[in-house]
């Protein structure tokens, strides 16, 4: 007898058709909620609560946040900033990305300049400050001892980054700052991007143009870490940081310009 051969089905008429595989990409508010949540790293998470019990003498009445720190700003920004991670007695008490801490002073003073930020300081979650167009994140979201994630914390939290920029459909420019932050976003753009340009060896003000998924020309700007450590020393001053934010204003410009045209 003749075996009829064996492939794959073809649907007749009247055969209803399965649903295809839809991977739902979740958005910023659910990202934010499983980032608040989230125990992938028992010993940071230890390391925070622990930061939080014990306090800085200057913080003592304060409640610390104490948990991971999610990302935060305008959902349809099209520039996104990525830091290193919480500082130990800044966002980490705080509960807000860069609030509360010098590094913050530094960054929301210059976004204020460049017209990204509503006011030029950053003190709490409550101080009404809103970002214009702007989105700040990290590579890592719980506070790590010495400022070092260890490769292992930075790939357990490197999936929320990965969520944030789908959801962030806007994002046309991406200021890296410092190295560690600069690494995981190359990361990110060999897992889900392609280069146009070769990728930028990390200097201040370095560019590299890269594709996203429905972002064709998204331009990758690094600035170095506005850190006490770079800013007490000279390496970075705030020209260099404006500068980082004129020229993220100009490219977002250009874009819209030839959008129009
Ligand atoms: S560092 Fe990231 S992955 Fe690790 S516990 Fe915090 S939020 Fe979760």
């Amino acid at each position: 007898m003749r075996r009829r051969p064996v492939g794959p089905a073809c649907p007749g008429p009247g055969t209803p058709r399965l649903p295809s595989k839809v991977i739902v990409m979740p958005n910023l508010e659910t990202i934010e909620r499983r980032v608040v949540a989230c125990r992938r790293c028992p010993e940071l998470r230890a390391y925070c609560a622990e930061i939080g019990r014990v306090k800085k003498r200057a913080f003592l009445s304060h409640d610390y946040w104490a948990r991971p720190v999610p990302g935060w700003g305008d959902p349809r920004a099209g520039l996104v900033l990525v830091g290193l991670a919480p500082g130990a007695h800044g966002s980490n008490r705080t509960g807000r990305v860069f609030t509360g801490d010098g590094s913050g002073e530094w960054l929301f003073r210059a976004l204020h300049r460049a017209g990204f930020a509503s006011q030029p300081n950053a003190s709490h979650r409550d101080d009404g400050l809103t970002l214009h167009d702007a989105f700040i994140t990290a590579a890592v979201r719980c506070a790590p001892p010495a400022n070092k994630p260890t490769p292992e914390q930075k790939a357990r939290c490197f999936p929320y980054l990965r969520e944030e920029f789908a959801a962030l459909v806007n994002a046309r420019v991406v200021v890296t700052l410092g190295k560690i932050a600069d690494d995981t976003v190359h990361a990110l753009i060999k897992e889900t991007g392609t280069y146009r340009t070769p990728r930028a060896p990390f200097a201040h003000l370095a560019e590299t143009i890269v594709d996203l998924p429905g972002r064709p020309g998204v331009t990758l700007l690094a600035s170095y870490h506005p850190s006490r450590q770079n800013t007490n020393t000279g390496v970075l001053t705030e020209p260099m940081l404006d500068a980082v934010f004129s020229r993220a204003r100009d490219l977002l410009l250009a874009r819209t310009e030839s959008n129009v045209n």
